[in-house]
């Protein structure tokens, strides 16, 4: 049995935090863990900005609505999941990724979690486990799947590298020279055939 794992900003939809920095304007939403390596003083700052800016998370599911999946993005998922059982795996929030997940036919994702008080205000952010890509990963193994993953950036190397084929797909050049052992392609096409290549089923 064979189980496809796809990352989620940078492959299906935007990068949440940009996108969201683009249209409200708030510039130091921008911030990444390039900029912030240390991801909790990452999140207490967005979190801080939201709050003063006055983003609850209704007004920011709001604008997060607003935004699209990547183009051909739900074609190659609907293509993907005929062929495969798909599993999202992202870092990102629940809460933030709903709307986009409408746009995609509410596929399975796993990811953190927001707390939220009564008035919508974001209070806190629950992390579901440590490195939980490969920890996904490995759990689908030991329910005898073998994984394709495919993903974008540094937070998805441990997962390809624990899938028995791992793609990258719309990588940065730095991230394809630092992993040459993994496939690198570009288009939803070429990310078809590389799940058609590295399929044991046909
Ligand atoms: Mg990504």
């Amino acid at each position: 049995m064979e189980l496809a794992c796809l990352d989620l900003e940078g492959v299906l939809i935007p990068e949440i935090w940009i996108a969201f920095a683009e249209k409200t304007g708030i510039e130091e939403l921008k911030a990444t863990t390039r900029d912030i390596p240390d991801y909790d003083v990452l999140m207490q700052q967005r979190l801080r900005l939201l709050d003063e800016h006055g983003f609850g998370l209704p007004e920011i599911q709001e604008v997060i609505s607003t935004l699209d999946p990547l183009e051909g993005a739900r074609e190659f998922l609907d293509w993907l999941r005929e062929r495969f059982q798909v599993v999202i795996l992202s870092d990102t929030f629940y809460e933030f990724a709903m709307p986009l997940m409408k746009k995609l036919g509410y596929p399975a994702l796993l990811c953190h979690k927001l707390e939220v008080d009564e008035s919508g205000r974001i209070t806190d952010y629950l992390i579901r486990q440590k490195d939980p890509k490969r920890q996904s990963v490995r759990a689908f193994q030991l329910l005898n799947y073998r994984v394709i993953a495919a993903g974008d950036s540094y937070n998805d190397t441990t997962m390809l590298k624990q899938a028995e084929a791992g793609i990258l797909f719309h990588a940065p050049q730095n991230v394809i020279d630092e992993f040459p052992q993994f496939p690198a392609v570009q288009t939803f096409d070429d990310l078809k055939k590389k799940f058609e290549e590295l399929s044991t089923r046909i």
